[in-house]
């Protein structure tokens, strides 16, 4: 994957995608797929923005159960089932516990009822089963629990995911397809002809010059930033979007071996403690924001108040503000309503403004399949009939796959394989001899490249010194960087550490890679040592 910038300015584009987090990059692959002509532009890096700072679930969202969004909680089963099959190096089935205590809101039936629900829901594309839990087994699966009274608890699954890699596999596939993508390419204002959008005017931030780029049409899935973006194409537009904080903290050690679903004392809203890398990642806050997105971070009372609930639960845990590994704050993007943050439905709308601009707005990352799907819908739709649009299907394509079900039946859904998809024939062992490394160093990049793990690799041969582990925090090798940056687009430490290796969530004391990392940037080709 080039960053090509003059080849943005030559010829006219089927498609342009402003913004580079989980909904632009998937509307790219799959408008690429479509036979258009596509160019993804991004201000930051990949994923920078909120799809990178969530919870990291592909989930059903059981909460929604209680707002009645029956329909929103089935389209996420589904996509979950087609994210685990799919990309299962990077979707993985996660146990969850949901423990009651007595005097909880949410009574130990409801709860039940609740579980049995989303499993219904869940239908065909149902993962695992859910369970009623004793107190006795569920203080035998999670001993650090608070005891006191506890009254049982439930259990069921949904997935986790790595959301930062999710949304660069969608740009890699956008971009193997076909299309042209950037990131640090801002938009900063649309050509417009006749009153409608021709195309944008985007600035090279790395290169400091001003770039006209044309296209037939012109798509913003620029989250937290729609409002500015509106601004942009008409000064007196109305605010379409709702921003609201979510704030994490990673914290060391694993607290609990399942992922626990947590009724928040002050407000009945949910929080969860999730085991991710070795430790826990804790949150997360709801706050309405009117800052600027750009300016988003977590304050000291976001984490207090983070602290101050995961020690009711955790009594014996002493909670340090010192031990914590890292903190990230994002921005729920929602459709403009009124009510308590939490309430806000996280449905997603796309819609075209008077200047033929198109927009979406709201959602969550576990449909972002769908959501790109139907923004390339509608933006077929608009090109039918427009001259020179080659090869573009009335309907953006499906892959339909058989798969095997949870009970041994098979089911027919969806497939969306991405650019690490597909299955790995070798054993890690295979790998691990050929390549002399040891088997952990293999295993390690199978779950986060998938099939590409052997791009890695190969970049090893004849360079010994590629398959050094960078640190001892984690099994990551220096062909990694080098990797990141010639087949990934970084062009910051901060792309490599945070996004590309996800070293940032990592306990490292010593903190040797990142140091390794921002020591060698600047020197030749930015090679590793
Ligand atoms: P973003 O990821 O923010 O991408 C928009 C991009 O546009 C940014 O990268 C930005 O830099 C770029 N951009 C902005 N302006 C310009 C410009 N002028 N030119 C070029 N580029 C521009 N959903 C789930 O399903 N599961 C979860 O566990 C979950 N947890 C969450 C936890 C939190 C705290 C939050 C805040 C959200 C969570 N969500 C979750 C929701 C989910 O993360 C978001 O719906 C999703 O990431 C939004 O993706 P996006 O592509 O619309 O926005």
């Amino acid at each position: 994957m080039q960053r090509d910038i003059p080849r943005f300015e030559k010829g006219q584009y089927d498609l342009i995608v402003v913004g580079g987090g989980i909904n632009g990059a998937a509307i790219a692959n799959i408008a690429s797929e479509s036979g258009l002509k596509v160019a993804i532009l991004e201000k930051g890096d990949f994923a920078s923005g909120t799809s990178s700072k969530s919870t990291k679930l592909i989930h059903g969202g059981i909460r929604y159960l209680e707002h009645f969004e029956f329909d929103l909680v089935y389209e996420s089963l589904k996509e979950r089932f087609i994210q685990l099959k799919s990309v299962p190096h990077l979707v993985k089935p996660l146990p969850f516990v949901i423990p009651v205590y007595k005097g909880d809101k949410r009574q130990l039936w409801m709860m039940t009822f609740g579980v049995w629900l989303y499993d219904f829901l869940s239908g065909q594309y149902k993962t695992s089963c859910r369970r009623n839990l004793s107190t006795e087994e569920l203080l035998k699966l999670e001993p650090s629990l608070k005891k006191e009274n506890l009254l049982g608890g439930v259990m069921y699954y949904d997935a986790q995911m790595d959301d930062a890699r999710l949304c660069l596999e969608n740009v890699l596939s956008a971009v193997h397809k076909g299309a042209h993508a950037a990131n640090y390419l801002k938009v900063q204002g649309f050509l417009k002809e006749n009153g409608k959008v021709v195309g944008v005017e985007a600035r090279d931030l790395l290169g400091k010059k001003n770039l006209a780029i044309r296209a037939r049409k012109t798509i913003c899935a620029v989250g937290p930033w729609t409002n500015e973006l509106l601004k942009l194409d008409h000064p007196f537009s109305r605010k379409k979007v709702r921003l609201t904080k979510g704030v994490h903290i990673v914290y060391p050690t694993a607290l609990t071996s399942h992922a626990l679903l947590l009724t928040l004392n002050k407000d009945r809203r949910i929080f969860f403690v999730i085991p991710w890398r070795g430790n826990s990642l804790i949150g997360t806050t709801d706050t309405d924001y009117v800052g600027d997105p750009d300016d988003v971070q977590a304050m000291p009372e976001d984490i207090q108040y983070l602290f101050d609930e995961a020690r009711r639960f955790f009594p014996a845990v002493d909670f340090k503000e010192e031990k914590i590994i890292t903190t990230f704050a994002g921005l729920r993007p929602l459709l403009r309503r009124a009510g308590l943050p939490s309430d806000v439905s996280r449905k997603h709308v796309v819609v075209e403004s008077f200047s033929g601009l198109f927009l979406v707005i709201g959602g969550k990352y576990t449909i972002y399949r769908k959501i790109a799907l139907d923004c390339v819908n509608r933006i077929l739709k608009s090109l039918q009939g427009v001259t020179g649009v080659a090869g573009a299907a009335p309907v953006a394509p499906t892959t339909i796959k058989t798969f095997q079900g949870n009970r041994g039946r098979p089911i027919v859904a969806d497939y969306y394989p991405l650019y690490g998809s597909g299955e790995i024939s070798d054993s890690p062992q295979i790998a691990a001899d050929r390549f002399g490394l040891p088997v952990k160093t293999v295993e390690y990049l199978m779950e986060k490249y998938g099939t590409r793990y052997l791009d890695v690799l190969k970049l090893t041969e004849g360079q010994p010194k590629l398959k050094k582990p960078i640190c001892t925090c984690s099994p990551t090798i220096a062909a990694q960087i080098l990797y990141s940056i010639q087949t990934e687009m970084a062009q910051t430490p901060e792309d490599i550490i945070d996004r590309r290796l996800g070293l940032a969530y990592l306990l490292c004391p010593s903190k040797q890679c990142e140091k390794l990392i921002r020591s060698q940037w600047f020197s030749d080709c930015h090679l590793p040592p």
